[in-house]
């Protein structure tokens, strides 16, 4: 279907109506004291379509923390800069265990089932590192440049925060870093992995950011970051692997790829037409936002825009 066929302005309305009375349902992450504190009655929705138009609803300007959405910008840098020799230390397959979890980790020897579980995302932000030498600014420089929002920065108070209560990532770490799996010093790979995490977005500026999946690789200025076989492989890692452990429900419901991160943020590509961006702070038992997924649920409903 055609771009210009769409009222995006009048569908994302009707979105944030219809999901009106699921915003301030669930939970706001909890195990990161600075997140706990969120307003979960919050909604916002963006979508960016490939003429540089940026459309919203609701609070899709006020910046929130980013968490693991950052992950397939990391995945993005590292495989553009390294190479597919990444594939050799992570894997590319759902999880089906929490997002933090270790178990799995011991009987695949230190090689974490995909880049999108915190483990794995550890194992990408190492190989940043070694490939730039300081992955979270190689991180923020991006997003600054492909949301064309200079403003762009850390939170000093979540990042601190999670390094308080980051023994799970820490123990990841140290973990794959016993099988050899992690090159950089494990404290300060840890320190960019929170850093990382820590980057406040709003709707407009991920579903800006984002463009170049929806873009087949391409960035803002035209430069090309990723091949188009590049950029099909991260959409379908996120398709499989983007939303914790409820990947095949949000496939169902969705039917886009889509990363979401505890902050109550969700990032979702429509390749070759737009990218959405969706916020709301209170989570499902699996971690994802429950109005945002409900609104991304009720946009690709209405408009058809699906990859199936
Ligand atoms: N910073 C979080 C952690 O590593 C990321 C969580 C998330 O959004 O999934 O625990």
């Amino acid at each position: 279907m055609d771009a210009a066929a769409f009222d995006y302005p009048a569908l994302l309305e009707r979105v944030a109506r219809d999901v009106a009375p699921l915003t301030g349902s669930g939970t706001p992450a909890e195990y990161i004291p600075a997140l706990a504190s969120v307003d979960p009655r919050q909604f916002g929705m963006a979508v960016a379509d490939l003429d540089g138009n940026v459309f919203g609803v609701g609070d899709w300007q006020v910046p929130f923390s980013t968490q693991s959405i950052t992950k397939v910008f990391t995945l993005a840098l590292a495989l553009a800069q390294g190479g597919d020799s990444l594939w050799e230390r992570v894997g590319r397959e759902p999880s089906g265990n929490p997002f933090n979890s270790l178990v799995q980790l011991e009987y695949e020897n230190g090689v974490p089932r995909n880049p999108f579980i915190n483990a794995g995302a550890l194992v990408v932000t190492d190989r940043l590192q070694t490939l730039t030498g300081d992955a979270s600014s190689e991180l923020l420089d991006f997003l600054r440049q492909e949301s064309g929002n200079p403003d762009l920065g850390f939170d000093a108070e979540v990042a601190a925060s999670e390094q308080e209560n980051g023994h799970r990532n820490a123990a990841v770490a140290h973990f794959m870093a016993s099988y050899g799996n992690i090159d950089n010093p494990v404290p300060a790979l840890l320190e960019h992995y929170f850093w990382q995490c820590s980057i406040e977005m709003s709707c407009a500026d991920l579903a800006r950011a984002g463009r170049f999946l929806a873009r087949h690789g391409l960035r803002a200025d035209g430069s090309r970051l990723l091949t188009r076989s590049e950029a099909k492989q991260i959409n379908a890692v996120m398709l499989t692997c983007g939303t914790y452990d409820a990947a095949g429900e949000f496939a169902y419901r969705v039917g886009l790829p889509g990363k979401s991160g505890v902050g109550g943020g969700i990032v979702a590509v429509v390749p070759g037409q737009c990218t959405l961006a969706v916020w709301s702070p209170g989570l499902d038992a699996q971690g994802n936002s429950v109005a945002g997924v409900a609104a991304l649920d009720r946009f690709t409903t209405l408009t058809g825009l699906s990859v199936f």
